[in-house]
């Protein structure tokens, strides 16, 4: 069996109760090592296999795996964050599943959350935004057409990039070009909830400027909208005159 694990932002303990369960039950783990925090592998039994895939290919990851299965072994197959995003999930499970291999995944806390806590930032806040739209520029990696950031600029909706902290001049001028204020408010969160995490608030105008100031290149998060601003209205869930399924309203 083959359990894909999201191993959380960064600190240890921000990995599930289930996934850190699975980690010590191991015999065999790869691990994301560009971005997994080693000290999670420190939990692990004696004598488990630790393979890091930051220097592996996909047949080599799996190769692994199948070797692990055909000596009924179970392998924890550790990423980062939630294993959803921007992970290479899906070929991984196709493949298991082309070779009749029993797999399951647990969530990990993405490090897009972990950069919300971080800058103590609600998404999705009442009035501003109740959308969040989470992207990437197109670098090495071609987005889809229609998922231009120019595009999704122009909702004005809180966004998170991932992936395009060494292209902030072009993330500014995608921003700009799909009608984004140069004055709203945005975040760069590098390393979230490592104990060298740096925050550092700015605006889509002075993006690259903010990045460039504190020496942030890669694995940061780029945050934009309203939400981190200070204009904002007060949740309905919570208003005293506001009647809900749990509780009346006074007048
Ligand atoms: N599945 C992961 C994302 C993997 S893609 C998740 O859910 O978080 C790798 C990108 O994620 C990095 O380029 C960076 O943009 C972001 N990232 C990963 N860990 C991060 C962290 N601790 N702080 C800020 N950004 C991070």
């Amino acid at each position: 069996m083959v359990h894909f694990v999201g191993a959380g932002p960064g600190a240890p303990d921000l990995i599930t109760v289930r996934g850190a369960a699975l980690l010590r039950e191991a015999d065999v783990v790869i691990y994301a090592g560009s971005l997994v925090n080693p000290q999670l592998l420190s939990d692990c039994k004696p004598g488990c296999a630790l393979h890091n895939s930051a220097g592996m290919t996909l047949p080599e990851v799996l190769a692994v795996m199948e070797r692990a299965e055909a000596a009924g072994k179970t392998t924890v197959r550790l990423h980062t964050g939630d294993p959803s995003l921007y992970g290479a999930l899906r070929e991984q499970l196709d493949a298991l599943e082309e070779r009749g291999i029993a797999y399951d995944v647990t969530p990990g806390v993405s490090s897009l959350f972990g950069a919300a806590a971080a800058l103590n930032a609600e998404l999705t806040l009442p009035g501003v935004s109740q959308s969040l739209i989470v992207t990437r520029l197109a670098g090495r990696t071609d987005v889809p057409q229609g998922e231009a950031l120019r595009d999704f600029a122009r909702h004005g909706t809180s966004m998170a990039l991932f992936l395009s902290a060494g292209l902030l001049e072009r993330v500014r001028e995608e921003l700009l070009a799909g009608g984004c204020a140069p004055d709203t408010p945005a975040a760069l969160v590098y390393r979230a909830t490592w104990p060298d995490e740096k925050t550092v608030r700015c605006t889509v105008d002075t993006l690259a400027a903010a990045g460039a100031a504190a020496g942030i290149r890669k694995t940061a998060l780029v945050l934009v909208g309203g939400f981190l601003g200070a204009p904002y209205e007060k949740s309905r869930l919570y208003d005293p005159s506001f009647t809900t399924g749990y509780r009346r309203g006074g007048a």
